[in-house]
């Protein structure tokens, strides 16, 4: 099967489970010390890595990746000639993290805990709403 079939036939079921993969190589990377920005090639190139462990052949685009990202409500802008990706503000990184809540991921090995994961041990699962736009509660601008 080729792969380009293969992307056409995971992205025709729910997305539900590539978007936790990308969520998960978001959460990962946005933890990585004195990050300002995260490229969209780093964040696919991560997401990638995460789907090969699992004994996936799929390789999402990063292309792919930023449509997913702006579908969960952290939309991508162009950061440099590098690309598109996101600025790490806290509100990006709050978002992130409700949304691994959200998509059940586990905790995360091997890096530090910021404040918004010590929140979340504090959230019982099922408790957030995934449709609303946190924005709305802080009155950022992004
Ligand atoms: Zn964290």
């Amino acid at each position: 099967m080729l792969l380009e079939e293969l992307n056409e036939l995971v992205q025709s079921e729910p997305a539900l489970d590539l978007n936790a993969v990308v969520v998960e190589a978001t959460l990962s990377l946005c933890h990585e010390e004195k990050k300002e920005s995260l490229h969209v090639g780093a964040i696919s190139a991560r997401a990638n890595q995460i789907l090969g462990e699992r004994g996936e052949l799929l390789e999402m685009k990063p292309k792919t990746v930023g449509h997913r990202l702006k579908a969960l409500g952290v939309p991508t802008r162009r950061l440099d000639a590098a690309g598109r990706g996101l600025f790490l503000l806290d509100t990006v990184r709050e978002r992130i993290h409700k949304l691994a809540v959200a998509y059940q991921l586990p905790p995360l090995r091997g890096v530090p805990s910021c404040r918004h994961c010590q929140k979340q041990h504090d959230t019982p699962r099922g408790e957030i709403d995934r449709s609303k736009q946190d924005s709305e509660d802080h009155g950022a601008v992004l």
